[in-house]
């Protein structure tokens, strides 16, 4: 346990850190293990939130500990300039376990879109056509560099930053009018989340997903596929597309990817990963022998457990007994898997997380008033999500 209290490291952090994140829930883990975090106070809570939706293995996970701990004795990094063992290994693996044929890394989801947003008007540079524009989503979210910012379809993360990164345009999610009149002669690039996670926990449907697909294969454009949050194992399924039986062109991963240490991918069709050559992209950190490390022991450990079958499962479980033992109080339970979003009625999401937090302890996201952001570990039990369920009617109760 820690020698300082949690008012000692707030005020540090109030001194001394920038304030992007303003007042935080007045909670600083020390120690978790499988579901459960323990706080500086020793107190222990159930966390359905995963560090948003990192966490994949729980805390601490054997597996990953063992890893990563050897790992660190041995090597660390060396830098791209050599060839990287589990580097080429985590690709191999992640060509395996997808549609496609080549794999770059880097160190988070924005550097992972940015990356995807280079090699979709790289490829159309070196055919000489004049194709740059980005088709994105009102609601999206993909990253906090000024590109990814502009992709993102939300005015405040990008309105202080102009001027923006130009060519590109929003459509509404699923509206499939806009989406086609939107595209032109220059566009490059239609890029979507399957399930959008940061706004709410909202899904393209079925027929949109086709629409992009046929466009992009009308047009000769590329489908990229934001998964940085809904891939490995997240929707109950490795990748979201695999819900839609649609494959995209380029498909970029993080969060999960390394169950907590930092890693990113870019997945590609070769057709399209070839438009990279030497000197077109790099990194000093992405795919270094740790983070892939850590990749290699998500996807083998995800594989032994039968994580993706569990979240796919203890998920529709959890989002059923969400809607029918809270019917009164929720308007719509949206999502796949374990990433599972509830709507409620009222403005009360802020409410009924204090006491779920305060009085049961239990860990879950929060977007605006109404919406709660439910992404367990996908190790979590049929057990666990009941509780969670009580726990959750109980903290209603109280309001
Ligand atoms: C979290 C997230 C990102 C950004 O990832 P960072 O690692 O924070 O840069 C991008 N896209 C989606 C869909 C995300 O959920």
């Amino acid at each position: 346990m820690s020698n300082k209290s949690l008012n000692d490291i707030i005020t540090l952090d109030k001194k001394s850190y920038m304030n992007t994140f303003g007042d935080r829930l007045p909670l600083c883990f020390t120690e978790g293990r499988g579901i459960e975090l323990t706080d500086i106070s020793g107190r222990v809570y159930k966390d359905f939130f995963a560090g948003i939706a990192v966490n994949a293995l729980g805390h601490s996970h054997p597996a990953l500990t063992k890893a990563i701990s050897e790992q660190a004795g041995k090597l660390l990094h060396t830098s791209s300039v050599y060839y990287v063992e589990n580097q080429a290994l985590l690709a191999s693996k992640l060509t395996e376990i997808s549609d496609f044929d080549k794999v770059f890394f880097a160190s988070t989801g924005a550097e992972a879109n940015e990356g995807a947003i280079k090699l979709a008007r790289k490829y159309f540079y070196n055919k000489g056509i004049d194709r740059y524009e980005i088709i994105t989503l009102n609601k999206s979210f993909h990253g906090r560099t000024i590109t990814t910012a502009t992709a993102t379809g939300q005015d405040k993360y990008k309105l202080p930053y102009s001027p923006l990164t130009p060519g590109f345009v929003h459509v509404d999610i699923n509206d499939i009018d806009s989406l086609k009149k939107a595209v032109n002669e220059h566009t490059a690039a239609i890029m979507i989340e399957f399930i959008q996670g940061e706004s709410g926990i909202y899904p393209v449907t079925q027929e949109f997903a086709q629409t992009i697909r046929d466009i992009c294969d009308k047009e000769g454009i590329l489908f990229i596929d934001d998964e940085v949050q809904t891939g490995i194992g997240r929707t109950g399924k490795m990748f979201a597309y695999n819900n839609y039986g649609i494959v995209p062109d380029i498909v970029t991963l993080a969060k999960a990817l390394g169950g907590g240490v930092p890693i990113s991918a870019i997945l590609a069709k070769d057709e399209f990963a070839s438009a990279f050559v030497p000197g077109d992209h790099g990194t000093t950190f992405g795919g270094n022998p740790l983070s892939t490390k850590a990749g290699l022991t998500v996807l083998e450990t995800m594989e032994k457990e039968n994580l993706v079958e569990n979240s796919e499962k203890v998920g529709k479980y959890l989002m059923d007994k969400i809607k029918a033992e809270l019917s009164d109080l929720i308007y719509e339970v949206r999502g796949m898997g374990l990433m599972i979003g509830a709507e409620f009625k009222k403005p009360v999401a802020k409410i009924i997380n204090k006491h779920l937090m305060e009085d049961y302890g239990y860990l879950v996201g929060v977007i605006g008033d109404s919406i709660f952001r439910i992404v367990p570990p996908l190790i979590i039990t049929y057990k666990d999500a009941d509780d969670f369920v009580d726990a959750l009617k109980n903290s209603a109760q109280n309001i």
